[in-house]
């Protein structure tokens, strides 16, 4: 073994309210976690202006801040959060090897993949510059919907998680404007018929999004082009919610971890436990229904939970295994 090779006992890939929450749990569990944060350190939540549904919170806490919070707790038990990306793996053995920034090679005994999913975008300059202003463009309609109540929204996607965003956005908005691409949707015929049936949902077909706008502080409306007829109209709405779907990011285990059709890691039932022993996972990675700040933090903890048991299983098997010498 080269003298580059670290060695740890349990490594943390991802730094949202899962990784952080199970680097709580493994440093209090003396397991001595080392966590690299990735491209986006604090995840998904640092793009969130406001949270109002983390439980001890009673007045709400900006997402960042939330974060800062998290990675302080993990620190104050010893967990070494560290700056980095992991670019490759390889859990064909029974040493688990991940390497950072292509170069530094680590060996673990345990691992807990924590990456997270990343919403999609439109990919608009305007959709964007609202986005980090955190002035009315949001990818979360249960994170942000509450924002918006007795306002006008609209929505762009037609697959299911548009269909249960608009939804939840009906009953705390005037009116919710879906915006769908194609003269049909992808959801179920059951999500369907739910925007369908709800009176203060207009659906409008063949409807590209062209701009998102604004008065360089919020959003005012936005500018969708029909794309049959070819008639441009703006709508009046403070609030742009995007539905298009997440991407999880785990390109990088699909060689070695069970993946659903959608690149979400398939976990053991009941349990974050994946195919590979020694190898857990937790939040929105392996979780495209829930999605929550806090179902991620749950799952964090049961990752650590999960990973010190495997590791108390070795050691005692190793006690009994490995014979003793006067
Ligand atoms: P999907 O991939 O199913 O749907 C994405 C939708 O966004 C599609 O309608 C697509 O349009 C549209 N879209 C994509 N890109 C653009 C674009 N650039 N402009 C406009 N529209 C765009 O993602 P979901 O997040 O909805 O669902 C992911 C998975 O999770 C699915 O399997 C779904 O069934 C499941 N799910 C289940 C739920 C439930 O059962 N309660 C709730 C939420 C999700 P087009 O159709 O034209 O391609």
């Amino acid at each position: 073994m080269s003298d580059t090779i670290e060695k740890v006992k349990c490594l943390i890939i991802g730094s949202g309210p899962a990784g952080y929450t199970a680097a709580i749990y493994a440093a209090r569990a003396n397991m001595f976690p080392v966590l690299y944060q990735g491209m986006q350190p604090g995840g998904q939540l640092t793009t969130t202006n406001e949270v109002e549904n983390f439980p001890g919170y009673p007045d709400g806490i900006t997402g960042p801040a939330m974060m800062v919070e998290l990675q302080k707790q993990a620190q104050r038990f010893g967990t070494d959060v560290r700056d980095g990306w992991v670019t490759k793996v390889d859990f064909s053995g029974n040493v688990h090897k991940v390497w950072v920034n292509d170069t530094k090679e680590i060996h673990c005994d345990t691992v807990i993949v924590s990456t997270g999913a990343s919403a999609k975008y439109l990919g608009l300059e305007s959709e964007q510059k609202y986005l980090q202003l955190g002035g009315g463009v949001s990818a979360c309609a249960i994170c942000d919907g509450f924002f918006y109540r007795n306002q006008e929204v609209a929505i762009v996607g037609a697959g299911d998680s548009a269909c249960e965003e608009a939804h939840y956005l009906s009953k705390l908005c005037k009116k919710v404007t879906m915006l769908v691409r194609r003269d049909e949707f992808r959801a179920s015929q059951i999500m369907q018929s739910r925007v369908k049936n709800t009176p203060n949902i207009e659906i409008l077909y063949n409807t590209d999004t062209e701009e998102v706008l604004g008065d360089g502080q919020v959003v005012t409306g936005v500018r969708v082009k029909n794309s049959l007829t070819g008639e441009v109209r703006e709508i009046p709405v403070t609030g742009f919610f995007v539905a298009i779907g997440h991407k999880p990011n785990t390109e990088i285990f699909k060689d070695y971890l069970n993946l659903d059709s959608t690149g979400y890691i398939i976990n053991v039932p009941d349990t974050a436990k994946t195919n590979v022993a020694g190898v857990f996972v937790c939040g929105d990675a392996a979780d495209h229904v829930y999605r929550q700040a806090i179902t991620a933090a749950g799952t964090g903890c049961m990752a650590a939970l999960d990973a010190e048991r495997y590791l108390a299983a070795k050691e005692a098997d190793l006690e009994v295994t490995t014979p003793t010498y006067n």
